[in-house]
């Protein structure tokens, strides 16, 4: 399987698509095509384990680069914990993504992606660069934590984050830096892909990324979609996921998973003000805007990164793109009435993010009140943790909620962050002097 640029077709294989993040001409990384699962896979989804899941579905994508003893290892770790589809009401369920060490979905992802990194690069020294608006970093924090001859820089924008956010993302000291941009975070998106990108850095150093940018982070969020089928096919109704979005890393995922040929009957895009690609649905023009922000700060972004990826999956055709995703964006007050709701109706609770991505269903449920025989399952990715966003959880809900063990320990830990402005030399020069 090759690997090739969103903007130039320029190939390469998975070790380098992996190792560089981005490529060289600025594109992100794509297989050359969508493998395809075989019929008997899909037979025997309801009997597999989410670990022989995630190794079938990585194998794919993987091919011949990695052993199969070194991969199962790999998915063994990554896949540790719980991934249960929880029952919210007669056809709502919560795919509760959390159960991972930072308590967010992001956890798959980067624990993945750290690992491949550590087991391509051979032992070479190597600089990870990750922008995050919150989970992103902490989940990243914790992949690599650790990992010998690994550095991570990660960039965060100041004040934006929650205090637990924060703290998951500045007390890990080690080979872990935590640089707090005084910024938006499409400011330290930015900022990450000039440093990726620029010419001396490079020259002293092994650079990459680790933002869903990377394909190692994208290809394990699949596993979820298929890991959901698992548990669910059993119901006998069409099956739709409404999915809370940022980068749309999740979503993107989300259209492998189908491509491989997992009978997916509707992906939402559920978002937040930050209304990007409800917009383009609506209109057919994509227009990046600076990020707001929200209560589900996960997806406060103003150009989503993977949009590049979903639009070469579509082979920019807008009509496939309306056919494949229906895109709504809610307030903050609207999500807050959501968690409200859910939590006296069915006692269940909801993070804000999760709480989007119930609108979202609630909203594909109104658009198709007139057809009947529309009848399906609606699975929201609840993709972190409600004691995550303590603060706007408690004030939501008017009631206390239980701070796990998990995060709790990081909150007894002491931050330890270096503050820059947007400014790329400053970041620069101490990336340098940082050797
Ligand atoms: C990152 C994140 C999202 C958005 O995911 P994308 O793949 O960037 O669209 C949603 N919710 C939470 C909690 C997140 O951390």
């Amino acid at each position: 399987m090759k690997y090739i640029s969103t903007r130039q077709q320029q190939a390469t294989n998975i070790k380098t698509a992996i190792l560089k993040g981005l490529a060289d001409d600025g594109g992100l990384f794509m297989p050359e095509y969508i493998p395809q699962l075989d019929s008997q896979f899909f037979e025997t989804l309801p009997n597999l384990t989410l670990q022989e899941i995630g190794f079938r579905v990585a194998k794919e994508f993987l091919g011949e680069s990695i052993s199969d003893d070194n991969l199962k290892e790999i998915i063994d770790e990554v896949l540790n914990f719980e991934i249960p589809a929880v029952k919210i009401s007669e056809n709502i369920y919560s795919l509760e993504l959390f159960h991972g060490p930072t308590m967010a979905f992001k956890d798959v992802g980067a624990r993945f992606m750290a690992r491949m990194m550590s087991y391509f690069s051979e032992g070479k020294p190597m600089k990870v660069i990750a922008a995050t608006s919150g989970d992103t970093g902490s989940a990243v924090a914790s992949g690599f934590f650790g990992v010998p001859g690994i550095e991570v820089y990660i960039l965060y924008p100041k004040g934006k984050v929650s205090p637990l956010q924060e703290k998951q993302l500045t007390t890990w000291g080690g080979n872990i830096k935590a640089l707090e941009i005084d910024g938006t975070f499409d400011d330290c998106q930015a900022l990450a892909k000039q440093i990726l990108s620029d010419e001396e850095l490079n020259q002293k150093f092994t650079l990459t990324s680790a933002n869903s940018i990377n394909i190692a982070r994208l290809i394990p969020q699949s596993f979820y979609y298929f890991w959901a089928f698992a548990q669910l096919q059993k119901l006998g109704k069409p099956i739709v996921f409404s999915v809370p979005s940022g980068n749309f890393g999740n979503l993107t995922a989300g259209l492998f998973a189908k491509k491989m040929g997992l009978p997916i009957h509707q992906f939402v895009a559920s978002t937040n003000e930050n209304d990007v690609v409800p917009k383009f649905l609506e209109t057919g023009n994509y227009e990046s805007k600076p990020s707001k922000q929200t209560i589900s700060n996960a997806m406060d972004v103003g150009n989503p990164s993977n949009f590049e990826r979903m639009k070469s999956l579509f082979n920019n055709d807008v009509s496939e793109f309306k056919k494949e995703i229906k895109s709504y964006s809610f307030s903050d007050e609207a999500t807050k009435k959501a968690m409200q709701e859910v939590k006296k109706d069915f006692n269940y609770t909801l993070d804000p993010h999760g709480a989007v991505a119930y609108l979202g269903l609630q909203a594909l449920r109104q658009a198709q009140s007139d057809k009947i025989n529309e009848d399906f399952v609606g699975v929201l990715f609840e993709t972190a943790h409600p004691a995550k966003f303590v603060e706007v959880v408690e004030d939501v809900l008017k009631e206390q909620i239980e701070i796990p063990e998990k995060l709790e320990a990081f909150n007894k830990r002491e931050k330890k962050s270096v503050e820059f402005p947007v400014d790329f030399e400053a970041v620069k020069n101490y990336l340098i002097q940082e050797k």
